[in-house]
């Protein structure tokens, strides 16, 4: 248990068993697959770990995300209850494992992988979370995408369904996609929208800035009905969208004002600058919780400005 000495040597035990590997201390044979049928063969498919979205198309399935490697054959037999077609086509959100776990095994089954490029470059370098030292090793070769783009977007097309891939700039990494089913109307967001504090991987690439660019571009792509599934927690509309960017300009703005001020990191967790939002935003652990996400954001103005 290398990585308690290391935390509690540096003195933030609790913040890094909230930022270590969400694998740890999950029973993966109690999770359970929710399916939520967002219409025209379109789904939601809620376990542990990001949400997964599903579109069946005449000759196979487009799969956004993956979840931890240890549900994939859960997660095959919830697809299986909707459509008797292979998953053709896996596109990864990002590289977190919490999304990318599924990808070696759904790709031996013959799902090609497609990812914005920064994912293929870090999942076969491995990885260092910039809040905790925590290393994430490369990963095998089957779950490295082999389709990738490196700007903008792309689309993935099969049997009548279009998946409209699209990158945005330093968000909650730097190789985050969203996509965009027009025929269901539904938004597949990962975790550049969540529905408590986002985790900002400013590790590896996470702006504040970008955040909330990702969701402004979101707010000009959804209407009304649109079906918006977020990276974690349930499915939301674009009123959710608006709240969530317009806590995280506060957020932004509140800590950004403190750090220009040059307010350690220690003293501006002392002034608890976003008490008035902890409440509703909060996650109750994981990456979620406040201190997680004001020392995300604090660090991330540290790294990048
Ligand atoms: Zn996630
Ligand atoms: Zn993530």
């Amino acid at each position: 248990m290398k990585w308690i000495t290391i935390a509690a040597l540096a003195g933030t035990a609790v913040l890094f068993a909230g930022a270590a590997n969400a694998q740890q201390g999950v029973d993966f044979s109690k999770v359970e697959i929710k399916t939520t049928d967002l219409g025209n063969k379109t789904y939601m498919l809620e376990g542990q770990g990001g949400n997964i979205t599903v579109a069946v198309g005449t000759d196979g399935i487009i799969m956004v995300d993956s979840q931890f490697a240890p549900l994939h054959d859960k997660i095959k037999a919830a697809i299986a209850k909707i459509s008797p077609l292979p998953v053709k086509y896996l596109i990864n959100t990002h590289y977190h494992g919490d999304h990318v776990g599924g990808n070696a095994a759904f790709h031996k089954e013959g799902a090609t992988i497609v990812a914005h490029d920064n994912i293929r470059v870090r999942l076969a370098a491995g990885t260092t979370n910039g809040l905790t030292g925590n290393k994430t090793p490369p990963a095998e070769a089957d779950a490295i995408p082999t389709e990738t783009y490196l700007v903008g977007g792309t689309k993935v097309e099969l049997g009548g369904r279009v998946a409209q891939i699209s990158h945005v700039v330093s968000a909650h990494t730097d190789g985050d996609s969203w996509v965009y089913f027009a025929d269901a109307n539904v938004l597949a967001l990962g975790d550049t929208f969540t529905r408590n504090y986002p985790n900002l991987d400013w590790g590896n690439g996470g702006t504040m800035d970008g955040m909330i660019l990702a969701n402004e571009r979101y707010l000009k792509a959804a209407n009304d009905t649109t079906k918006v599934v977020p990276g974690h927690g349930p499915l939301a509309t674009k009123a959710n969208i608006q709240e969530f960017h317009d806590m995280l300009v506060t957020a932004r703005d509140q800590v950004k004002k403190l750090f220009d001020e040059g307010k350690s990191e220690q003293e501006v967790l002392a002034a608890k600058p976003l008490a008035d939002l902890d409440t509703k935003w909060g996650a109750a652990q994981g990456l979620g919780t406040p201190t997680t996400f004001l020392r995300n954001v604090y660090n991330s103005f540290r790294n990048h400005d």
